[in-house]
């Protein structure tokens, strides 16, 4: 059967359910997005052509608050991962405790195929698609795979003109020049820096060796973040081309500067380096591994070669459900994606809390509040799968299953 993330979402939910005894009814309302709408967008490309592209926007939950998540363009978007991926924002800012629900979007589409004026008027489009639903108090969408702050400058534009006044809180993730916070962009990737520096402490590595697979927006902070400021050695990193590995350590910024030419990694070039398969980057000679870039990237046959002794998940959903069970049976510790790369949604709902106010913060506050954030969301997550003897991803989804249980309790049902 093809992979179904929202269906490996649910049995984790099961699994999770199970070991509290909790009973169906308490939380089968999260197996079903309180709202799933998909558009159609009709663009007019440069050559004079219509081409009609499909999107989507999916609402999780808003039981602790508005809808929060990101926004995908990328050829493989579909239905069920668009549904996976919201759920995983419920989850996420319920184990970080900060007071939204989860959402998430995206348009089928190879954005690196589109000219800067087809992307813009797609993101327009998409936008006023899904206008009726979004919104500062309903859902706020953020980047993802294949957006940036340019794709929110675009649709925070598209909102405001539409109501008549500006509204930089109906996106996070934005420049800073319209309301964007300073540290966004490098949040999610100082936040697996926080956690891979407890992974660390806790495994008792003083240098590990670190591979990191992707080398977008959040594979390159983490690969800059953990070297420079942990001054761990990262060993091999990847981009959709294929990877590279070099025993005694990548140098990174050099690597940064390169791939932030618009280069891909294949035809980096230096001493020493190997250039390696996506395989091969999975199942390198490394104490810790990070996959960065999509879901299902740790499937079971990747699993049993796996060489590290730990994997903290900065993309979403990259370790298939069979997988997870084969790399707890080796002790290999896997940090769950909706802990360690919740860095990103911290520091957005800091952003929209900025523009609700008006009032911006210093970045070292920022920073500061994050990594206060991440330690105790990890503290919370390990205190619970130690209580119940399990591991930190089923400690994780309890933490966040026994807050949204809680809040839905208190609201009741309407009507
Ligand atoms: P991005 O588009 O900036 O980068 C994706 C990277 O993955 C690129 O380097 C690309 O070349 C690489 N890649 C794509 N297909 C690949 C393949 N088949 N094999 C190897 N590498 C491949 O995206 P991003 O924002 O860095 O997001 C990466 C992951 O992190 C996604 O799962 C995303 O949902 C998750 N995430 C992102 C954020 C954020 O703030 N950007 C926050 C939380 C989670």
């Amino acid at each position: 059967m093809a992979y179904n993330p929202f269906l490996n979402f649910c049995q984790v939910l099961d699994r999770a359910a199970r070991i509290v005894g909790m009973e169906s009814s308490e939380y089968e309302i999260l197996k079903h997005p309180e709202r799933e709408l998909k558009v159609a967008l009709p663009i007019r490309m440069d050559d004079g052509k219509l081409e009609v592209f499909e999107g989507y926007r999916v609402q999780h939950s808003s039981q602790r608050g508005p809808c929060k998540g990101g926004v995908r363009f990328h050829p493989d978007v579909n239905i069920d991962e668009v549904k996976a991926l919201a759920a995983w924002m419920t989850f996420k800012c319920a184990i970080v405790n900060i007071p939204y629900g989860g959402g998430k979007g995206g348009i089928k589409v190879d954005p690196s195929a589109l000219s800067a004026g087809e992307l813009e008027r797609l993101t327009r489009r998409y936008t006023a698609q899904i206008l009726p639903i979004i919104g500062p108090q309903q859902d706020i969408p953020a980047p993802d795979v294949g957006t940036n702050a340019q794709t929110m400058d675009w649709m925070m534009d598209t909102y405001s003109m539409m109501k008549g006044y500006a509204v930089p809180g109906v996106v996070t993730g934005k420049h800073i020049e319209i309301g964007g916070s300073l540290g966004r962009t490098e949040a999610t990737g100082r936040g697996i820096m926080i956690i891979t520096r407890l992974a660390a402490e806790s495994h008792g590595l003083s240098a590990p060796a670190v591979a990191i697979q992707g080398a977008g927006n959040v594979g390159s902070i983490s690969a800059k973040l953990i070297s420079e400021v942990l001054g761990f050695k990262v060993v091999a990193i990847s981009d959709v081309s294929g990877g590279i590995y070099k025993a005694s350590g990548l140098d990174i910024p050099e690597i940064l500067k390169f791939i932030g030419g618009k280069r891909l990694l294949k035809d980096y070039d230096a001493a020493e380096v190997r250039h390696i398969t996506n395989e091969e980057l999975l199942t390198s000679e490394a104490d810790i591994l990070i996959p960065a870039a999509l879901e299902n990237q740790i499937t079971a046959d990747i699993a049993a070669k796996l060489k590290a002794k730990i994997v903290i998940e900065a993309a979403n959903g990259p370790t298939s459900a069979d997988a997870d069970e084969i790399l707890s049976e080796r002790g290999i510790e896997v940090y769950p994606d909706i802990l360690s790369n919740a860095g990103g949604v911290v520091v957005s709902y800091f952003e929209w809390a900025q523009n609700l106010q008006s009032l911006y913060w210093e970045e070292a506050d920022i920073n500061r509040m994050l990594e206060k954030v991440m330690v105790r969301s990890y503290a919370d997550v390990e205190k619970c799968s130690s209580e119940y003897g399990v591991s930190l991803r089923l400690g994780a989804y309890i933490t966040a299953l026994k807050r949204l249980t809680g809040a839905a309790k208190l609201r009741g049902i309407f009507p």
